[in-house]
């Protein structure tokens, strides 16, 4: 973008010289050493560790990389990361990203020093990998997080927090070196009584439980996270203790900002935009097969392409990419501008991304026929990927109840 897309009302919608430049070494990265290594680690159902290692020696998994990108001035660093790397493969490109959320986590929440403490660590070194996971969903407590259970307990004594409680589904659980845990230290505040803590490397009593087994993004790991009379030290509370006292003083009082659900929302809204392009990286992938398919397979005489009917699923494919992509760059570039998401504009471009990948991944298998349903191509692995994208990060029905109570400005349910 150029520098007028800094002055609200007057984007602009050509990339620069500094994203062209990152979106083809992301891509060349994504073509030649993610998309080859995808079939094999779908497969395997393994966090690819030697690809993350690639990753880490180029500097592409790296704090440096994520912070560059995250303060990008156009916001669009990471969206065209994102999708140039789910390009490649959406099971890879999670276990490359997985440890930003949780660094995003400590960023959003922390203080400098734990910062500076804390996601060094979670990255490690291209010698010596590390990677973290951000655990907050539970078995009882997904969309609802006011219904979460783990509890945080401070023990003045030796001025520790000690953590008790099942996590589920987390990203990385178990096999992090830093897990991001959210706890509830006041059950009577339901959201507003909870805070996160950072669990640092070889703490006793945190354990991973059961890896799951999925339908899709295999090479990603999943698990349940046991804590067990986790002992964390204090400076380990995200914020620090002294803001928790004054936000739990100012809930008990009931004043009616709402300001821990209004924070934790703008939260999401600037951090959606990057999950869409993860979907809307799996959407182009699929796409361009189904094209190249299209144009090749010949069926009573001449490319199926030649068909309106394909020819047309293949327009409205292209023409939901793009309006995705479009979605994705407004709300990455409000979120770097500090604009407000009135319309949680942050939501619409993950819901908008996550359900074309579904709709756009299920239409390539379509178009690929007998080929689209075998793992001879790789559409039938992109549409298992895709699912994710309607599920997790906010289902899609909560980015609707979402949009729906910001246009609205009523508690719709
Ligand atoms: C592969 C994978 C990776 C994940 N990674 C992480 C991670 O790293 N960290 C983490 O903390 N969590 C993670 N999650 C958890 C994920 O965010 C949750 O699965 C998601 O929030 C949905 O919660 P749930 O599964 O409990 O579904 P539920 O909340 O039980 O929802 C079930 C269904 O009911 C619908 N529903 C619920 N409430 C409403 C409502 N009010 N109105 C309308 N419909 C509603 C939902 O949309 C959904 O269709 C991951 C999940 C998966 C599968």
């Amino acid at each position: 973008m150029s520098d007028d897309s800094q002055v609200p009302g007057t984007p602009s919608f050509g990339l620069g010289p500094d994203q062209l430049e990152l979106r083809s070494w992301v891509h060349d990265f994504a073509a030649d050493v993610v998309r080859p290594a995808a079939a094999e680690w779908d497969e395997r159902e393994e966090f690819p560790w030697p690809v993350v290692q690639e990753a880490a020696k180029i500097g592409l998994y790296s704090l440096d990389f994520f912070a560059t990108q995250s303060f990008e001035e156009t916001g669009l660093g990471l969206p065209i990361t994102m999708e140039e790397l789910f390009w490649g493969d959406a099971g890879i490109g999670l276990a490359i990203v997985g440890t930003a959320l949780a660094a995003a986590a400590v960023s959003s929440n922390g203080t400098p020093e734990q910062l500076g403490e804390w996601v060094p660590q979670m990255f490690g070194t291209p010698d010596d990998v590390k990677i973290a996971a951000f655990c907050s969903s539970e078995p009882d407590a997904g969309s609802d997080v006011g219904a979460m259970r783990t509890r945080a307990r401070y023990d003045e004594a030796t001025d520790e927090w000690v953590i008790d409680g099942t996590k589920t589904w987390a990203t990385n659980g178990g096999i992090a070196d830093i897990h991001v845990v959210t706890a509830v230290v006041d059950p009577e505040l339901r959201t507003r009584g909870q805070a996160s803590f950072v669990v640092p490397p070889g703490t006793k009593g945190l354990s991973q439980g059961q890896k799951f087994a999925k339908h899709g993004i295999r090479a990603s790991h999943t698990a349940e996270v046991v804590l067990d009379q986790v002992r964390v030290p204090g400076r380990c509370l995200l914020g620090g203790k002294e803001k928790l006292d004054a936000r739990l003083a100012r809930a008990r009082e009931g004043a009616k900002s709402g300001g821990a659900t209004n924070a934790s929302m703008a939260t999401f809204e600037r951090t959606r935009p990057a999950v869409g392009a993860q979907a809307l990286g799996i959407a182009r992938a699929a796409y361009e097969v189904a094209l190249d398919y299209a144009k090749t397979r010949e069926q009573f005489g001449r490319p199926i392409i030649d068909n309106q009917a394909i020819a047309f699923a293949l327009a409205d494919m292209k023409t939901s990419i793009d309006a995705s992509r479009l979605l994705v760059w407004r709300a990455a570039w409000m979120a770097r501008n500090g604009q407000p998401f009135e319309a949680a504009e942050g939501s619409m471009s993950k819901l908008h991304a996550g359900e074309t990948a579904v709709a756009v991944t299920g239409q390539a298998m379509q178009i690929l026929g007998g080929n689209g349903f075998t793992r001879e191509y790789p559409v039938e692995r992109m549409a298992r990927d895709a699912r994710i994208y309607t599920i997790f990060e906010g289902t899609s029905e909560i980015q609707r109840l979402v949009i729906a109570r910001a246009i609205s400005g009523r508690q719709i349910r």
